[in-house]
């Protein structure tokens, strides 16, 4: 199959290719709505909501001024780390992480002042973390088993992703946030909503109450870019309701990963459209890079094109060390979710603060 030719970037291309290859592996033909079978809908494991909201919202509010700003380092133009993560299972590999491994990477990101947010509060700047924090945004795609595992005594199986989190925000120094895009009706079938065809709802509603974000990944992992565009729009459309629907409570789907990192060409149908009469769209939607996101806030920032680095070794280590060498590129939080704070003089990377914010800025 020749896909080299929708790439914007030949590393990009590489790095999909290997991801086509090596993960995916996925048939592309289902037409099917996949809405799976769902009758558990236990709650028997709520969050600990005491624990994981206190962390955040503990602050007295204050208004923030210049010399609280400067005294936290605060910079809100600051890059942020999206990091992208697919299998994990016990072998080590281009697109696995072992349970281990996972487990380091967020002791790493906590170790190193990282607290984690969703895509969908990165994309509309709602980026609510302690003071002198930067986020980070852990991503998940495929619905795959090892992301969350229920085991046979009902339990979360603790080497499961979600396990690992879960233990991670026990520790403290970490909230329940990441974004899973979920595949609907996929071979692999244990693709869909995480296998376990009798738990998918339950875990749907699970994530979202401990406070993790659904989004999509289409239906069938779709090729947007090369699909008719009746069928782009059928697959945004009816991944976001179903999954919707399956999760209820008014729960509103709004970020999709768009499948090998290639997007339809006409990028306005994921925003919004028409399918059959009801109206859909995204306000996020991500990709494959190599590179950290910028800002919200800057200028420099398109929802529509967020970009995600791997969850490898090598990977998020190099992210974490470019941060450490090049710190004015690093977001930093203010602590205050309403203001936005930066210093005056910005690294030219990061490009300038967006004019219409909607929120008071402080620049010091
Ligand atoms: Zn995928």
């Amino acid at each position: 199959m020749r896909r080299d030719k929708v790439f914007r970037f030949v590393t990009v291309a590489f790095a999909v290719g290997a991801f086509i290859g090596l993960v995916c592996g996925l048939a592309f033909g289902g037409a099917g709505s996949g809405t799976p079978k769902a009758d558990a809908l236990t709650t028997d494991t709520s969050p600990d909501a005491s624990t994981v909201s206190s962390e955040v919202a503990s602050e007295p509010a204050e208004p923030m001024t210049a010399d609280r700003a400067r005294a936290i380092g605060a910079n809100e133009l600051g890059q942020v780390l999206v990091v992208m993560y697919h299998l994990i299972d016990t072998e080590e590999g281009e697109w696995t992480r072992t349970p281990e491994n996972f487990r380091s990477d967020i002791a790493l990101l906590k170790a190193e002042g990282y607290y984690p947010i969703n895509i969908r509060d990165l994309a509309s700047g709602n980026i609510d973390l302690p003071a002198g924090k930067s986020p980070v945004v852990i991503t998940f795609d495929d619905s795959s088993p090892g992301q969350y595992r229920i085991l046979d005594d009902g339990t979360l199986d603790p080497d499961s992703a979600v396990g690992i989190l879960q233990a991670a925000v026990q520790g403290g120094g970490w909230a329940p946030r990441a974004t899973f895009f979920c595949l609907l009706d996929v071979t692999p079938k244990e693709r869909e909503l995480f296998g376990q065809p009798d738990l998918q709802r339950e875990k749907l509603n699970n994530l979202v109450d401990w406070g993790y974000e659904v989004g999509s990944h289409t239906i069938s992992h779709l090729d947007l870019a090369k699909a008719a565009t009746e069928d782009v729009v059928w697959q945004l459309a009816e991944s976001q309701m179903t999954l919707q629907e399956l999760i209820g409570g008014g729960y509103k789907v709004s970020s999709i990963s768009v499948p090998f990192g290639n997007y339809p060409d006409d990028d306005s149908i994921l925003a919004s459209g028409e399918y059959k009469g009801s109206p859909y769209g995204y306000s996020a939607a991500v990709s494959i890079a190599t590179r950290a996101s910028a800002s919200p806030f800057s200028t420099k920032f398109n929802a529509l094109h967020i970009p995600r680095i791997r969850g490898s070794a090598n990977y998020l280590t190099d992210a974490i060390q470019n941060f450490k060498d090049h710190p004015e590129l690093r977001y930093i939080s203010d602590g205050d979710p309403t203001t936005v704070s930066a210093p005056a003089d910005l690294a030219d990377d990061l490009g300038e603060l967006n004019s219409d914010l909607g929120r008071p800025v402080v620049q010091y």
